[in-house]
């Protein structure tokens, strides 16, 4: 996978960042193994095939899911043929603008190596991806020997989603949760939302959160964040905090 940089976790996860976005930029996309079919947890900015290179990891079907529509995480979703979404976004994935993606929030600091001949990060938005299923809140999705539950967690977007898998305990939180300041200031954003998603979070059984973005991390970090959160200090609203 000449573009990605790949990573194994317990219970067949693995973690794919796109090597030419900023690190602080880049989304994580998580690619679960199931017996009958894979999940893959967000696309990234979709500048490199993606759906060719994971060939190398299964021979799977795959439902690609994006916890919500921005450019970072949906951008590669038009390249699947099983797209799964939350249904307030939806009108986003079908018709992607530079602003309701946030990609203009981009600049060229974020784009490590030109993707191809034309591409300019000032007019680029992705490529339309209708959703085939939208799934919300109490929905899961089966893989054949593993369930994952569907959890509506609005206040970055509102349309987004975590998936948690109750046997293992791991929480894909997309950018409801991460380890990091939580964008809460983008023109869909409702902070109080967020912090309600938040403790929705920390209400589940849950041992690890894999991330829309950084590390992984357990339930006592993710208790940290979330006070930090109600403190003020992990808002983007909040930046001289
Ligand atoms: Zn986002």
């Amino acid at each position: 996978m000449d573009n990605y940089l790949v990573t194994s976790f317990d219970n067949g996860v693995t973690r794919i960042r796109e090597k030419y976005i900023a690190e602080d930029w880049r989304c994580n996309i998580w690619h679960i193994s199931g017996r009958d079919k894979d999940l893959l947890i967000d696309t990234g900015f979709g500048l490199s095939p993606l759906r060719q290179e994971l060939a190398e990891l299964s021979p799977r079907p795959i439902i690609a899911l994006c916890t919500h529509s921005h450019h970072d995480h949906a951008g590669g979703l038009c390249q699947f043929e099983h797209r799964y979404g939350h249904a307030n976004e939806a009108e986003i994935f079908t018709y992607p603008t530079i602003e309701s993606t946030v990609a203009d929030l981009l600049d060229v600091t974020v784009i490590k190596k030109q993707p191809y001949d034309g591409f300019d990060i000032h007019t680029w938005s992705y490529q339309s991806a209708s959703l085939t299923k939208c799934v919300d809140e109490g929905d899961v999705i089966d893989l054949g020997d593993r369930h994952f539950q569907v959890i509506h967690l609005p206040g970055h977007s509102p349309g987004s989603i975590g998936i948690f898998e109750t046997k293992t305990g791991y929480l894909f939180s997309g950018d409801a949760l991460y380890d990091g300041i939580l964008y809460d200031h983008l023109y869909h954003s409702v902070p109080d939302q967020l912090q309600n998603s938040l403790d929705r979070c920390l209400a589940l059984p849950l041992k690890v959160v894999h991330a829309g973005h950084y590390d992984s991390f357990d339930l006592n970090r993710a208790k940290v964040i979330t006070e930090e959160y109600r403190a003020g200090k992990r808002s983007m609203l909040c930046p001289s905090v």
